[in-house]
This record gives C-alpha cells, sequence and structure tokens, in this order.
C-alpha cells in the first residue's frame, strides 16, 4: 500500500495532476497533495467549494460558479479549462475534471482531477502568436513559404503563396498545377532548379514569371535543402513576388533607353546637318564643273584646255568635301574633358553596378577577372566607362539565343609593358563572316533597332586616349573586344596629370 501510494503521489507529481474526491451531501472532500500544490493551497487545511473557488480568476469565476452549482444540485460532470490568479499575483491555467460515480441522482459523489496545465496554454499561444506574425509578416512582405518533399513532391504552401499563385487557400498544389501558372518561357528554367534540387545541388536562388489572372508576377525563389536523418530530402523555401520592384526597374530602365537614344538622334542629327551643310558646297562646285567639263569636251571641236582647268577644280572641290569629313570626324573625337589618372578597375566595378539589371534580364553570369596591380591609366574616367558598357552591352545583345548554361560574359583586366589590357569576352553569336575593320565604322550595324555608331565612337575615345581597339572571333564561339592603353607603372605617385591633347 505504502509502496503503490508513493508510486501514486510520485506519478502526480510529475504531470502535475492533483486527484480529488467531493460528495456535495456531505460536505466531504479529499485533495490529494499534488492538488494542494496545483491550487496553491497548503498542504493539510481542510478543503471546501470556497477554497476550491477561492484561487479562480476573477474573469472565470461566474463560469465556473455555475458549473460547480450545476454538480452539486444536478449530479453534472465537470471537465473544463479555467485560471487561477495565485497570490502573487501569477496566473496558472488549470484543467479540472469531475465526474460523477455516485448512484443516487439527489447524492452525487464526484472523482476527479486538476492538471496544472499552464506550459502547455502559453506553448500554444506563443505558437498562436508566432504564427499569426508569421502570416502577418508574408502578406507584408508578400512572401510566401513552401516545403517540397523530394522523393515523394509532397508540396505545401503557405497561405501567402496560394495568394502569389492565386490558388484557392488550403488546395492541394503539385508540379502540375505549378506549371500551369509558370509563365510559359520560364518552364525550362524551373525544370532545370529542380533537377539541381534533386540532385541535391546547390540551395535555390533565382527568379521566374508567373501567369497569375490574366498578369504577369516576378517572384524570386529562394531554398534551403534540408537532409533527413532517414536520408530523404526536404527543400524549405520562400516565395516573394518582386513585381512592383521589377515594374519600377523596367520602367526606369526604358526611360534610361529612351533618354539615351533620343540623345544618340539629337546628336546625329546635329551632325547630319552640319555634314549637310559643309558637304553641299563643295557637292553643288563639284557637279557644276563636272558639267562643265563635259559640256567643253562634248563642243566640236572639244575644248581640251577648258575641260582640264574645270576637271582640276573638280579635284579641289573632292578634296575640299574630304576635308570637311576628315574635320568633322576630328570633332567626333574631340571632348577628352576631365583627364585624370583612374583605376580602371575601380571603373568597372562601378559599371557592373549598372548594367545589373540588364544582366538579371538577361540572365547572364557576368565573371570579373581584374588585375593586380590595379591597371592605372590616364584617362576620362566617362568616356572610358562608355567604351567598356558600350562592349558589355554588344555582349549582352550577342547572347540574346546563346544556351542558359553558356551565357558567361568575362571582363578581364591586364596589365603588360607598358599597356593595359581590357578584355570582354562573350559566347554570343560571334564574329564569324563578319568584317571586323567594318565593325568600328560609324552606322555599321547587323541589328534591327541598331545605330552602329557605339564602336565608332569608342574607336575615336581609345585613338584620343592613345590607345587601340580591337575584335577576334573567340575560337569555340562568340566574341573578344578588347582596347589597350598606355600604361606607366609609376602613375600612382604622380599628382597631377598633364593636359591631355587631342
Ligand atoms: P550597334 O550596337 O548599335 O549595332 P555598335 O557599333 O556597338 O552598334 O556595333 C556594331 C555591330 O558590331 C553590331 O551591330 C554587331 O553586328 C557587331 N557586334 C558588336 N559587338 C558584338 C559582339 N560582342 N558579338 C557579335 N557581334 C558584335
Amino acid at each position: 500500500m505504502r509502496r503503490s501510494a508513493a508510486l501514486m503521489a510520485q506519478a502526480q507529481r510529475l504531470t502535475v495532476t492533483g486527484s480529488v474526491w467531493w460528495r456535495p451531501a456531505t460536505n466531504d472532500i479529499y485533495w490529494s497533495d499534488e492538488a494542494y500544490r496545483v491550487a496553491g493551497q497548503d498542504v493539510g487545511i481542510t478543503p471546501s467549494v470556497e477554497m476550491m473557488l477561492d484561487r479562480c480568476h476573477p474573469e472565470d469565476l461566474p463560469r465556473i460558479q455555475k458549473l460547480i452549482s450545476n454538480a452539486m444540485n444536478r449530479g453534472e460532470n465537470v471537465d473544463v479549462e479555467h485560471r487561477l490568479l495565485m497570490t502573487d499575483g501569477a496566473v496558472k491555467y488549470v484543467h479540472v475534471v469531475l465526474q460523477n460515480i455516485g448512484n443516487n441522482p439527489a447524492d452525487p459523489e464526484f472523482i476527479g482531477a486538476v492538471a496544472d496545465i499552464t506550459e502547455r496554454k502559453l506553448g500554444e499561444e506563443q505558437l498562436r502568436r508566432s504564427d499569426v506574425l508569421l502570416r502577418e509578416g508574408q502578406r507584408i512582405s508578400q512572401t510566401g513559404t513552401f516545403s517540397w518533399k523530394v522523393e515523394t513532391d509532397e508540396i505545401t504552401f503557405s497561405e501567402e503563396l496560394n495568394r502569389i499563385f492565386g490558388f484557392e487557400s488550403g488546395r492541394v498544389v503539385d508540379f502540375d498545377a505549378i506549371g500551369q501558372r509558370v509563365y510559359e518561357e520560364d518552364l525550362p528554367l524551373l525544370a532545370i532548379k529542380m533537377a539541381d534540387v534533386r540532385q541535391g545541388g546547390d540551395n535555390p536562388d533565382y527568379e521566374i514569371r508567373l501567369f497569375v489572372d490574366g498578369q504577369i508576377k516576378h517572384v524570386r525563389v529562394v531554398g534551403r535543402i534540408i537532409r533527413h536523418l532517414d536520408g530523404t530530402m526536404e527543400c524549405i523555401g520562400a516565395v516573394q513576388d518582386v513585381s512592383a520592384q521589377r515594374i519600377a526597374e523596367l520602367g526606369r530602365d526604358k526611360l534610361r533607353s529612351e533618354l539615351s537614344q533620343l540623345a544618340r538622334v539629337t546628336s546625329l542629327s546635329t551632325m547630319a546637318a552640319s555634314i549637310a551643310h559643309e558637304v553641299n558646297q563643295p557637292l553643288a562646285g563639284i557637279i557644276m564643273n563636272a558639267s562643265a567639263s563635259l559640256r567643253m569636251l562634248c563642243a566640236n571641236p572639244p575644248n581640251i584646255t577648258g575641260a582640264v582647268e574645270t576637271a582640276k577644280r573638280t579635284i579641289r572641290d573632292g578634296n575640299r568635301a574630304s576635308d570637311v569629313i576628315l574635320r568633322l570626324r576630328n570633332l567626333f573625337k574631340r571632348g577628352v574633358a576631365t583627364v585624370e589618372w583612374l583605376d580602371l578597375n575601380d571603373a568597372i566595378r562601378e559599371l557592373i553596378g549598372l548594367a545589373a539589371s540588364d544582366l538579371q534580364r538577361g540572365r547572364i553570369l557576368l565573371i570579373e577577372e581584374l588585375s593586380d596591380p590595379p591597371p592605372f591609366v590616364l584617362g576620362d574616367r566617362v568616356q572610358l566607362q562608355q567604351v567598356i558598357m558600350n562592349l558589355l552591352r554588344n555582349s549582352i545583345d550577342a547572347m540574346t539565343d546563346t544556351a542558359q548554361t553558356q551565357k558567361k560574359i568575362f571582363v578581364r583586366t591586364v596589365v603588360g609593358l607598358g599597356e593595359v589590357r581590357v578584355v570582354v569576352e562573350d559566347h554570343g553569336v560571334g564574329l564569324e563572316g563578319t568584317d571586323v575593320e567594318r565593325l568600328f565604322d560609324a552606322f555599321h550595324t547587323t541589328k534591327p533597332h541598331g545605330m552602329g555608331i557605339g564602336l565608332s565612337v569608342s574607336r575615336s575615345i581609345i585613338e584620343a586616349h592613345k590607345g587601340k581597339i580591337w575584335a577576334e572571333p573567340r575560337p569555340s564561339g562568340g566574341a573578344i573586344f578588347g582596347f589597350a592603353l598606355p600604361f606607366d607603372k609609376d602613375s600612382v605617385d604622380r599628382p597631377s596629370p598633364p593636359e591631355m591633347k587631342t
């Protein structure tokens, strides 16, 4: 008996559950020691109904009084959770069960238990709170979460993710349903990324487009691959709706390209007007003299001396026209505004930041291999950046149809003997069948909306910097464009640059 009583007491202690016996008719009440502890009463004082209600939280009291009175008067069982307010102000949660085991309805006899469930309740509340927080956080940041059990393809979407995908909440999600929402052009990318996860590759981090309710959404997917103890894999991650950001970026890019197009067109039209103005005069002279000389030759007898004279004048006018063109070209070359010692690596890093959105849109990986020591040159930072940007843009354009795995651009700087080289290498359409020299001519373009002046302006800029620019096919496909500028290894210490003449 003693042993089993000890065991029982120990079990009550461990489960924080006290036992209770109560016969209302005789006002007999028994509490186990643990029941006293749960109720925060001194062990041994004679229990009473008042004492039972003593610690009841005032807000719960009316409800509990009613249950106790129904138990006393009608023998009704009790099964209730309520709060206790302890003398030190702490709040406890208890679960009280009283079961009528008496045979006489007029004389109920209850046996039951009172369990301290504070920890469970607090845990539940915490869970509820973090659940609400998580849900609100997802809603505000437009980020949904998912879990994908790789072996079974069992997928769970959070409420917000269902909303992003335009799924009704609580639906069972599978890859068919997801595939129907992914923008068709991006399906191959999704397939590659999923195959990566299945092979236990890198944690996914990519952007794809969805097509939901007639609208395109841009989403960023970031995940972590988890290997469970039983050897199975699970990919857990977040999907953020970044449409607003992308749309703003696209708008900005469009504006930027419209502006630069406008700038090109204006400078072109000014150039065209001055070419027309300057060349028209000698042209008119050429036509006049040529027809005079024709007339003299056709006369009977032909006036040879006169014809030779006018032909000479034709040549003079021709030379004048070509002088005009030369002068215009020089005009084009001019404009090295701010000449300074600059670190080309630095200038390139700055550019890469600018080109980031173009690269991302083209899903192109840019690999920098920048020299150490830094390539210091004397020149106009903005103009040289223009040249490099033009090479980058051309490489991006050239890789539109390149296979995804090959979409890479290498940017290298190399410091050699007395010169610095910048090389941009791509895996694009390449230069096969192209007359490489012609690429640098003004107005040579193979693009439907190209202007064909990027490379010719680049050449003018590089030549003005006493350098040279070139292009060559990449042996296994693609193109290599590069330029070299004079390098002076002591230049870093030089205080102020000399004037540059162009
Ligand atoms: P645009 O880009 O307006 O056509 P550019 O002078 O910059 O003018 O380029 C001239 C032409 O050179 C392009 O139309 C293209 O045919 C060719 N080109 C330039 N860069 C590359 C490259 N990286 N790969 C293949 N072709 C290129």
